[in-house]
Parts: structure tokens; sequence; C-alpha cells
């Protein structure tokens, strides 16, 4: 029985950002326990190369942040392994790509349909300054009352519906909505973008950084490398399914390991299930919801156009955005590319990883991204079961029953799925720096 003074549940950058920040206490003995294999390692910042051709399994990972100490901090990581790239985003709207975000992009649309999408945010910009203290009530509100109607019908509320696979009224709207901070773009853009002038949206996302080499596996490798030099023990293959606190006030993991205390990176359903098999704690973890999403990846034979990830609102296509990973990785035969759509499967919902592929392919083909099925050199799909956490209207409340639970038992959760957050790799880093400069032992 291996005994420890933490414990750390989930080896993805959250449980490793974690463990790195811990090393620093010295006579500290830490583990981490990760249910993958050392071959699959990762979590979600997962990548196979596959005849030259790099894949992010995890969906395409770009790096960029509002914080700028965060993003130095994560490119740090990479070392001379990172480029910093500009970002060539669009939308496939109308059979036009409009640059990303669409209400900066509107200057590429014919003069009346741009009249059309600027009219309804004009609209909803007045109606904001008339009545301050307008909140929205769910997302749909949210979409419906910062955007306005054309803009939400043409666009959001499409492109929503296929990433979430939920009515938009059943979802919360304050991880969007900031009070006192509008989403609207600014006035000097939007009367451009009428005019048919060129500009460009969220500047802290015009750019990103992304491994020279490697995929995003190569940032999660590069942090592993560090805390394992550090002498990291980490334990793989081993899926965490129970643990108790016996009478010393121990706690004991899948009746073998051992330890004074516990942090947690693994999707919070699971781990309340592990501390307590009670018909509470099952309907409690019933209550997290949750989509996962299958990575579909395409090798095909031409070359790659100067584009980065592409969204699709039209709701007859599979998938809602693609990425050409031969953008970020230029392939070293120039005549090949490789590209990942990604398809949302709500939880629970039976996933079959063979159709999807082969619709994915036949609509690739009918909106022209290849020319005919031809074209495509291999196909490779990949499941994950956590994609991304829905922020149902009673997600605080769910939370918070779940954490005061946690706190019972002195255990902390902590990264994207431990605080069940919409969070990308800055977002966990940045909580997770924060908490322990707050002191955490
Ligand atoms: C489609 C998609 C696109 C994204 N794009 C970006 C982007 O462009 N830029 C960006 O910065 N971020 C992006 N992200 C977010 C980024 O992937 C996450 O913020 C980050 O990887 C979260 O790390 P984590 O350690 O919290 O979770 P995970 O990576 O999921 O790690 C959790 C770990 O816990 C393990 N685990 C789970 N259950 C158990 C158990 N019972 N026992 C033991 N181990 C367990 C898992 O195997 C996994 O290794 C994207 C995410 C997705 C899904």
């Amino acid at each position: 029985m291996g005994e420890y003074d933490e414990i750390i549940l989930g080896g993805g950058w959250a449980g490793l950002l974690y463990a790195d920040m811990k090393l620093y206490e010295h006579n500290h003995k830490i583990a981490v326990i990760e249910k993958d294999s050392d071959y699959n390692k990762g979590g979600l910042l997962r990548s196979e190369i596959i005849d030259g051709l790099t894949f992010d399994t995890g969906g395409p990972h770009l790096l960029f942040s509002r914080d700028a100490s965060i993003i130095s901090k994560i490119v740090e990581l990479l070392g001379d392994n990172v480029s910093k790239r500009e970002r060539n985003n669009y939308v496939l709207y109308d059979n036009k790509f409009i640059p990303y975000p669409f209400e900066n992009g509107i200057y590429k649309l014919d003069p009346e349909l741009r009249v059309n999408f600027i009219k309804g945010i004009l609209e909803r910009m007045m109606f904001m300054s008339r009545n301050r203290e307008w909140k929205p009530n769910n997302f749909m509100e949210w979409i419906t009352g910062f955007f306005g109607d054309y803009m939400a019908r043409e666009y959001l509320i499409p492109y929503n519906k296929k990433i979430w696979k939920r009515p938009l009224e059943s979802m919360a709207a304050d991880w969007v909505f900031t009070p006192g901070r509008l989403p609207f773009p600014d006035l000097e853009n939007m009367i451009k973008s009428a005019a048919g002038i060129p500009n460009v949206g969220y500047k802290e996302q015009s750019y990103f950084y992304y491994p020279k080499k490697g995929g995003i596996q190569s940032l999660y490798d590069s942090l592993y490398e560090k805390v394992t030099k550090r002498g990291l023990n980490l334990l793989f293959g081993k899926d965490v399914r129970n643990i108790e606190v016996d009478g010393r006030g121990r706690y004991i993991i899948n009746n073998e390991i051992t330890a004074n205390s516990v942090i947690s990176t693994i999707p919070l359903p699971e781990l309340l299930l592990s501390i307590e098999d009670s018909e509470e704690s099952h309907q409690l973890a019933n209550k997290f919801d949750y989509n996962g999403v299958i990575i579909v990846g395409v090798a095909i034979s031409s070359g790659t156009p100067n584009q980065t990830s592409i969204y699709i609102p039209d709701p007859k296509v599979i998938f809602h955005r693609y990425t050409w990973m031969s953008s970020l990785l230029p392939s070293i035969d120039p005549s090949k590319s490789n590209l990942i759509a990604e398809v949302t499967v709500p939880k629970g919902e039976i996933v079959d990883v063979n159709k999807v592929t082969s619709t994915v392919v036949r609509d690739l083909a009918n909106i022209g991204v290849i020319s005919d099925e031809k074209e495509v050199i291999f196909t490779k799909a990949w499941f994950n079961k956590y994609g991304y956490p829905v922020y149902t209207l009673n997600h605080n409340e769910v939370r918070e029953r779940a954490m005061k639970i946690l706190t019972a038992y002195g255990i902390k959760s902590i990264g994207r799925w431990g605080s069940w957050h919409y969070w990308n790799t800055d977002m966990v880093y940045k909580a997770i720096l924060n908490m322990n400069t707050a002191g955490v032992k």
C-alpha cells in the first residue's frame, strides 16, 4: 500500500500544474493517480501523429489569454518549441467565409445583409442604454438580448444549438453575462463593418501560441518532464472509484493508497460517487450536465488554406467547427493537409463514432472543403466523454451542494472538471495559482 502526504486525483493539465506548485514544498511526498495509461497520458491535451500528420485528439488547442502573465507562464513551459501565430478564424455563412467574430466580420456580407445584422445590434444597444438594469434570465435571452433577433436567428441560435444540443432556455446566462460588461463590439468597429471596412475583433484572440512540433501534447509533455524530474510519482492506470477516511483522518483510495490530504481534478460527479455511495450523492451527481465531444481527424490529398478554425452554424452540417491542424503544424508534404471536426454528444447518449465519421466526411464535401470523398486519405476519430460542462439553470446551486460535501471531507476540487467550469488552460492555471497564493496546504 502506497503512503503519501498528498494525493492528486487526475493527471491532466490541472493535476500536474498543482503538483508543480506543491513540489516546491520540501519533504512533501506527493503522487498523482491517473486512470489512463502512461502511453495515453495528457487528459484533454493529447495529440497523435499519424503518417507525419498531427491531430489534437481532445479538440484544437490554441493558446491565448486575456491575462498576459498567465499566457507567458504557459508559453515558458514550451521553451523553444513554440510559435506565435495570427488567428484566421471564420464563420461559414451564406457560402462565404466571414471573419470571426461574426459581428466584426459583417463587412464581408452584401450591403442589405449588413443592414439587417447591424440594425438588430444597434436596436439592442439603444434598448440597453435606456434599460440599464436589464438582465438575461437564461442563455437564449442573453443571445437575443445582446445581439438582436437577426444575428440570433441566422448565426448564434443555430450554432449554439449544435454545440449544446439542448434548449438554450434551459441553460444559465451567468457564465457569459457579466453585470456591467456588455459583449457589444465597439461602435467604431460596428460602423466600419456597416460601411464594408475590414476590422479586427477581440485583440487578445487575434494571435495565439502553438507548439512548433508535437501538437498540444507537447505542452503537457513539457510539464510532465518538469514535474517528474523533480520527483513526482505518477500512478497510471488507476481509476479512482473509492475514497474512505480512516479513524486517524487519513484518506484511503481504492483500498490501496493512503494520504494525509487529497486534491482532486477528476470530474465532480465521479468524485462525489467515490466518496459516498448513497442515494443522495447519486442524485446530486446526476444533476451535473455535460457534453462529450467526438474529434474526427481527416487527412486530405490537397493543400492547406490560410485558415485556422471555421465555425459552422448550418444545422444540416453535423460538426460545429473544424480546424486545419496543418495550418497549426505545417505538413511536411504540402500536397497533403489535415483537419479535425468537432461533434458534441449529450451526456449518456450512445456514440456511433463510425457513423459520425462518415457523416463528417459527407458534410465536408457538401460545404466544399473537399471536392469529393476520394480526396480523403484516411480518417480517425476520438471520443472524449467529458468535453463541455453545461451550465444548467441550477448549476450554481448544484456546484455549491457538491462543494459543501467535499469541504466536510476536507477535499479540494480544481481544474475544468473539478470546478465544473468552461475553462481553457489559462483559466485553469490562473485558478490554481490563486489558490496557491491564498495559502492552500
Ligand atoms: C474541444 C475542446 C477544445 C478546447 N480548446 C482549448 C483551446 O483552444 N485553448 C485552451 O487553452 N484550452 C482549450 N480547451 C480546454 C482545455 O482542454 C482544458 O482547460 C484543460 O485541458 C483542462 O485540464 P484538466 O486537468 O482540468 O482536465 P482533463 O484534461 O480532463 O484532466 C483530467 C484527468 O483526470 C483523469 N481522470 C478522470 N476521471 C478519473 C478517475 N475516476 N480516476 C483517475 N483519473 C481520472 C482523466 O483521465 C484526465 O487525465 C479545450 C477543451 C475542449 C474539450
